[in-house]
């Protein structure tokens, strides 16, 4: 095919790595951008070997190894017995698998650095409202109603609340789930296990975590992400019972944590992130693709989100450099995702619930049955399976190989 006028809708994990990919096979990427000054909001998230594998096609594993932490461990216990119902270690999803911790802004960094280093143009302070056709062409118009050049292609990466995705006749519109949860990041000084996401849970109703993040400037302090789940109407009441209050019941369900969340000294430090679910059947329309959390969103319970999205980028690149012309591409795009996206969407649908939810039922169960389940072959290996992103093999469709992490540890 010869080189494509590609605009990409949004900065985050999916739009960095689709320009940079597209860019580097020669065609010509305008990034575009809401905010004036491209960042990125939120605390930390984990990378799975799925989206770590897109990273090291992309050159840039070591650099974010060296600005994260690598995880090599999930923990989950209930509160009150300490008994653990959640144990995943990711060497059983695979030999030397591991995830990484990451701060949303080490990432951010790490793909906007390259960006820029390639040259790619990037339009900031544009915000996306809806695709225009131009003749045999496309356009992106922005809420300011400014009209951009014409396009071969929009990729659109902008999110959950993605407006471009209305042009797409019955695309879904993200489901809101009824927990999400506050984050922020705090300094970390090893209290609880350095490469292991711990969470402490009473019920489905409460769950708390700590996340080490290694350390996002590069030589800066180490840091670690605190999340505790949360309704979107409880967040008012809880912020006005004040922070003391909300620290000291921190202390009564997980005293490891206590002395994190008093670092972070108020709520004010806290981001609140709502979550929701859905999936677009077909990410596909005029001169129009969706990928990441425009395409489908879920509650990041599996951890999954960001991987995917770096998943569709690497896709939507593998089919560009194969087909034709940009409709058979994008087209076979939605077909390289769709074995992978259905059954990571179908599990975080199946999960959360047991871990974020009013349920009664399923939290016991979960405590009943995990911690006798959990070591029964061949779970142990289906659940890092699941954890790692790989249960469904996404690599060869993905146009990558998966690195041999053995080679690192
Ligand atoms: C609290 C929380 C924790 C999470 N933890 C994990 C985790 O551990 N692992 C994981 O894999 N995933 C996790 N996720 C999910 C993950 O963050 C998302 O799946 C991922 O960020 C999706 O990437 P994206 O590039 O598709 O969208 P986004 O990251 O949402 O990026 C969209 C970009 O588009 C820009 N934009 C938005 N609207 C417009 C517009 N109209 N015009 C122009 N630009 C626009 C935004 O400013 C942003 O730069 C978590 C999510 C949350 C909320």
């Amino acid at each position: 095919m010869k080189p494509l006028e590609i605009a990409v809708a949004g900065a985050g994990p999916a739009g960095l790595a689709a320009a940079l990919l597209l860019g580097r096979q020669g065609h010509r990427v305008t990034l575009f951008e809401r905010f004036a000054e491209p960042q990125p909001i939120g605390s930390g998230l984990m990378l799975q070997p799925t989206g770590l594998s897109v990273m090291a096609a992309l050159g840039l594993l070591e650099t974010a190894i060296a600005r994260g932490r690598i995880i090599r461990r999930l923990e989950g216990r209930d509160a009150k017995s300490l008994r653990r119902v959640l144990d995943i270690a990711y060497g059983d999803g695979g030999a030397g698998r591991f995830g990484l911790a990451i701060h949303r802004h080490a990432l951010f960094d790490i793909l906007f650095d390259a960006a820029r280093a390639e040259g790619l143009s990037v339009e900031t302070d544009f915000d996306c409202d809806r695709t225009e056709s131009a003749g045999p062409a496309i356009r992106l118009v922005s809420s300011r109603g400014v009209r951009s050049a014409r396009f071969d292609l929009v990729v659109d990466a902008s999110g959950a609340r993605s407006r471009l995705r209305a042009a797409i006749a019955g695309a879904s519109e993200p489901r809101p789930l009824p927990y999400g949860a506050i984050w922020t990041s705090v300094a970390f000084a090893g209290e609880t296990a350095g490469d292991t996401l711990v969470q402490r849970y009473r019920r489905a109703s409460t769950m708390i975590g700590v996340l080490p993040l290694g350390r996002p400037s590069g030589d800066g302090e180490e840091k670690a992400a605190l999340f505790f789940s949360l309704k979107p109407g409880d967040n008012e009441a809880l912020r006005a019972a004040g922070y003391p209050a909300f620290c000291e019941r921190i202390a009564g369900s997980f005293p490891e944590a206590a002395s994190l969340f008093a670092r972070a000294k108020g709520f004010e430090a806290f981001t609140f992130a709502r979550y929701g679910h859905h999936t677009v059947a077909t990410p596909v329309g005029e001169r129009l693709v969706l990928i990441g959390d425009a395409a489908h969103s879920a509650s990041p319970q599996l951890g999954q989100g960001a991987n995917m999205a770096l998943l569709d980028a690497a896709a939507l690149a593998a089919a560009l450099e194969v087909a034709a012309d940009p409709a058979t591409a994008i087209t076979d795009y939605a077909a390289r995702r769709r074995p992978h996206l259905r059954v990571f969407q179908a599990l975080s649908a199946l999960f959360t619930p047991v871990y974020q939810s009013d349920s009664r039922v399923l939290p016991f169960l979960r405590d009943s049955l995990v911690p006798v389940l959990a070591g029964i072959p061949p779970l142990p290996t289906l659940l890092g399976q699941i954890v790692c992103g790989t249960l469904v093999d996404p690599f060869p469709r993905a146009g990558i190989v998966e690195p041999d992490w053995r080679r690192r540890t």
